[in-house]
């Protein structure tokens, strides 16, 4: 099976059931234990990010990019804050759940706008692309170019979660339990820190802050990557 078609299973899968599965994880309404575990997980990743966007001290007005944006977990609440947020992701579903969520904050929020594209596919420049969880979909070998292509939208930063490689592959399989089909686990695709850190350097960009979340059920590496 050729790219193409794990990134159109992707599309699809976050357009059908794994909206459904999802849009509830990332939700506030009640879900089994491990959906719980890696909803919490999920909201530290978040409010690492915002953390850090605020400790800077320039989020009113920070023209910032969120790529493959889910249900606006990260948008909405940065757009809040006074960002202006390009939040898009591949999957419309997902997208307009976004959308929905955004306009249902009290006192509407003007500075977030949406579309339904694949990451790949953006155009424009902003001060500081967010890439939460999303790698988790790109084979080893499609992560350089995906990259790359956030790299060239990026002037300053650009902040980027992933599932480490070096944790325990059960931890995977728990993950790899949410995706659809016979070969669940072969959908999960971690990578390697030593690895995503090369490619940021080989775009120009060097480390300033990293994190960490660890959960049960859920691991998120997180890097930000500042211009050198
Ligand atoms: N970043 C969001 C967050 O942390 O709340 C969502 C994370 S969710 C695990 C992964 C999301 O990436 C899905 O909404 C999926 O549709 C999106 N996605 C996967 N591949 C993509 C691509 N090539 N371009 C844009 N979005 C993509």
């Amino acid at each position: 099976m050729n790219f193409v078609d794990d990134k159109t299973i992707v599309r699809q899968y976050f357009n059908s059931t794994g909206f459904d599965r999802w849009q509830r994880i990332y939700g506030e309404g009640q879900v089994n234990k491990v959906q719980l575990d890696i909803r919490t997980g999920h909201q530290k990743t978040v409010d690492t990010v915002i953390e850090w966007l605020q400790a800077d001290g320039n989020l009113p007005g920070l023209c910032v990019c969120d790529a493959g944006c889910g249900v606006g977990s990260l948008s909405i609440p940065l757009a809040d804050a006074g960002a202006i947020v390009c939040a898009s992701d591949i999957s419309e579903k997902m997208v307009a759940e976004a959308y929905d969520r955004a306009t249902a904050v009290p006192g509407k929020l003007y500075n977030i706008s949406f579309a339904a594209q694949d990451l790949e596919a953006l155009t424009g420049k902003f001060h500081t692309v967010i890439c939460l969880d999303v790698l988790i979909h790109y084979p080893q070998d499609k992560a350089a170019k995906m990259i790359a292509h956030l790299s060239s939208i990026a002037e300053s930063r650009l902040i980027l979660s992933f599932a480490p490689k070096t944790l325990a592959l059960t931890a995977l399989k728990k993950i790899g339990e949410l995706f659809p089909g016979p070969s669940k686990t072969t959908r999960a695709y971690q990578h390697r820190e030593a690895d995503i850190i090369k490619i940021l350097e080989n775009n120009g960009f060097v480390i300033n802050r990293t994190a960490m979340t660890s959960t049960s059920f859920y691991y998120s590496r997180l890097v930000e990557a500042v211009r050198k």
